[in-house]
Parts: C-alpha cells; structure tokens; sequence
C-alpha cells in the first residue's frame, strides 16, 4: 500500500475512506462478507501479470507452470469442498472450472454450454428473490432464451407443485434454482424429478448459499443437478468472482464456454485467492462460522418478529430475511436511507406481490455473513435487530439516528474486521 500512497495519493485515500466505512459501519448486505488478509493478498499479488488462456497443461501462452498449479490447487479444493467423497468413498465425479470472472459469467457460460438461442429457461422470477441471470428481460438471459418463471406462494416458499405446472406446460430446456433473495431451503431431489419428467437440465446457482453448502448446513444440490454455479464471496468469503461445476459428460462444453466462449485471459490473482479461500473454507472453523451466521439470522428474525415486523416466509432457515414494509408508511427505499444514516447498511428489495416500483420496494433484506465474520454472537444480534427497529421508528429524528450511529460504532470497535487493519 505504500507504493499507492506516494504514486497515487488521490485513489489510496478512497480506498482508506472506504476501509473506513467497511470497519465502522455493520454491514448488513446478505450477499457481502470481509475476504481474509491472506485472500487479499493472493488477489493483490503479481499473478496478475500472468496470460494464461486455456487450462493447466493446455495453455495458449508460455511461461504457465506456475499458475498451472495454482489452478490445480483451486480446482481440487473446490471439489474437495462441494464433491467430497461420501460414505463409500465415492464422489459424484463432479469437474470445476475456477475461471468465471464472477457469478453471472459462471450462469452466462453454463447457458452457453447447453442452450441454443430460444431455448426456454425456468427460473425464479426476479421480484420473488431470482436473480437477473435467470431471466430477466434485462439481462443476455432472457435476451437469448426465452425466459419463464415460477414464483413463490402465498406463504413465501416455493411452490413445486406450481413448478410442475409450469414446467410441463413450457417444457424448458434448463431449469434453474438459487436465488438472491430466498430465505428458505432448496428441494433439489423435488426439482431434479420435476426436470426429469420433462427433460430438462437442471441447474443450481448456489451463489448466495455455497458457505452453508460446503459444511452441510444447507442440502448439497450436487447429487441432484447437472450444473452448480456459485459466486465466491458471499457466504464462501472469498474474492470477488464464480466458478462453475458440471458432470463429466458436460465438462468439455462448460470448459470452452468460459474460454473461449464467453471470457478471455482467466484472471489469476483471482484463482489464487479463489484457492486460499476454499483452504480456509475446508478447515473445521468454517463450519463453526457457518452455524454462527446461521444461529445469528434466527436471533435477528425472532426478534424482529417479537417486535412486531413481518417477516417474507414467516422467518429464515439460512443467512438471509426480508423484511416486508408493505403494511408500513415507508417504503424500502426510505428504510434503507434511514438505516444507512445509523450506520447500518442494508440493501432495499422487492418482496413477493410488490406494489412499489424497483427502485422503490416494499422489503429490506438483511444478511448476518458479515456481521459473524467480525465475531458478532447471538445477543449482538438481538441488539441490531433492536437499533433497527428504533431507527425505524425514529426515522424523522436526525439526532436519534446519530446517537444510535455512534452505539453501532462502539459495537464494530470492539470487533474488528479480519482482514482489515486498524487506523
Ligand atoms: C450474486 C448472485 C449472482 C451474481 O454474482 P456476480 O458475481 O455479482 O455476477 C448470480 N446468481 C445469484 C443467485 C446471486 O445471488
């Protein structure tokens, strides 16, 4: 950082003000979490200098041996954590490749591998907690297949027997799971019957879930599926980026839609942190991150619960809730801004039956990946669900929100950020 602060003065002073904003602040964004020092540094490190198209012993550049086995490490590791051998010794035979350049790139070159143009694609719909990858009209997915959706019920889960429906009526090519904005579990034995009966692929975009995946706390989709996508840093705490994983007789076709079918140079800084992040990942301590960030979602939605928010779904089984404002005089625009103003950062989002606009919403969701990586327990959640609600309620009282601003900094000074130095 040194080198940046004398060449740069202008842009290392934005990145202190941000590492400012990031150790101050509780981040509450359900899809963020704090990479460790030693993933930082695999991401700032001369491997990005290297070209290295094409996969290890297959380049198209010279001077590769090293970042070959950088790649190999990051591969192997993700397979030991997402197709680890089962009680027989026996894996699903699952290949990886740990190029996409970030999540969307991973679905991008699943689609790729095994769609053509017009093929029907059955995904979750984007208000409902579906991603814009999955679809949307917005996004080169629902551009170049023809897009429908399923949504969930009225008691906010998936409904499979709508699902059914839907998919013997469009008989999709791929179906997809996952989602962005879905506090509950995925039935990926139910969908992988469903895609059966109407010869479909089945995809799993795991990206928010993959942490709670690779410790069994949340059902694997790899027995079932015959693609699984994940971005690497949300509940994986990683590096910004994807990779993608396929079945044996899909591997060759998903290898050549990353490279050359939708990315160039394969970012290796990336990979290599890509791969500290899966090491840390497969020690014992990450299960035990894992239950946290689980047993601190359940305290926060019980007493947001308690204190009389409604809740998408009635609660969460995993890192995420959506709080519903669709009975409130404020929307989630508003609540994100007065949250923000208490040093609380949240993210506004649509929930199911939305009547405000996007930009707008009716629904906040809430993510504890972060807040358990600083040490934040179960009281402290409790806590926060508190100062949320007393935000809320004094959402006009500019002095209020400052004094509740000043106790969630004292709550983030004594637990600071991994991976972040102090001032
Ligand atoms: C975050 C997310 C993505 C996209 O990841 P990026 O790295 O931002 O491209 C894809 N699918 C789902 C379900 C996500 O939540």
């Amino acid at each position: 950082m040194n080198a940046l602060a004398d060449q740069d003065p202008a842009i290392w002073h934005l990145i202190q003000h941000e590492a400012a904003r990031q150790r101050d602040d509780l981040e509450l964004i359900a899809s963020e979490n704090y990479a460790s020092a030693a993933v930082m540094a695999a991401a700032g490190s001369c491997l990005t200098n290297k070209y290295a198209e094409g996969l290890p012993g297959k380049r198209y550049y010279g001077g590769c041996s090293v970042v070959d086995e950088v790649e190999n490490v990051a591969r192997d590791r993700a397979l030991e954590l997402f197709d680890p051998p089962g009680a027989s010794g026996a894996r699903h035979g699952l290949g990886v490749n740990v190029q996409p350049h970030s999540g969307a790139q991973a679905n991008a070159a699943v689609y790729l591998a095994c769609l053509k143009p017009g093929d029907v694609l059955l995904g979750l719909d984007l208000s409902n907690g579906g991603h814009l990858t999955h679809g949307s009209p917005a996004n080169s997915s629902g551009k170049l297949y023809r897009a429908v959706h399923y949504k969930v019920d009225a008691s906010g889960r998936i409904d499979m027997n709508a699902v059914r429906e839907i998919a013997l009526r469009e008989r999709p090519r791929m179906i997809v799971t996952g989602a962005s904005a879905y506090p509950r579990l995925w039935d990926f034995a139910a969908f992988r019957s469903i895609a059966d009966e109407v010869g479909a692929l089945l995809l799993a975009d795991i990206a928010h879930v993959a942490g709670l995946v690779a410790v069994g706390l949340h059902p694997s989709p790899v027995p079932h599926c015959d693609f699984v996508t994940t971005t690497t840093h949300k509940t994986l705490r990683g590096p910004r980026g994807g990779i993608a994983m396929a079945r044996a007789d899909h591997m060759k076709a998903l290898n050549s839609a990353v490279f050359p079918g939708s990315q160039g140079g394969p970012l290796m800084h990336i990979i290599a942190a890509k791969a500290v992040a899966f090491g840390e990942a497969l020690q014992p301590t990450f299960k035990a991150y894992q239950q946290q960030v689980l047993a601190n979602a359940q305290a926060m939605a019980s007493r947001l619960q308690e204190r009389g928010f409604a809740l998408v779904s009635g609660g969460t089984d995993n890192h995420l809730m959506l709080m519903d404002l669709s009975d409130r005089a404020y929307s989630g625009k508003d609540a994100e801004d007065v949250l923000g103003r208490a040093g609380i950062t949240v993210n506004k989002n649509t929930v199911p039956n939305e009547k405000r606009s996007p930009f707008i919403t009716s629904g906040i969701r809430l993510g504890t990946p972060a807040m358990t990586t600083r040490g934040l327990l179960a009281p402290d959640a409790v806590r926060v669900a508190d100062l949320i609600v007393e935000a809320l309620d004094n959402r006009e009282d500019a002095d209020h929100l400052a004094k509740i601003r000043g106790e969630v900094h004292s709550l983030c000074a004594l637990h600071p950020v991994p991976g972040l130095r102090a001032p």
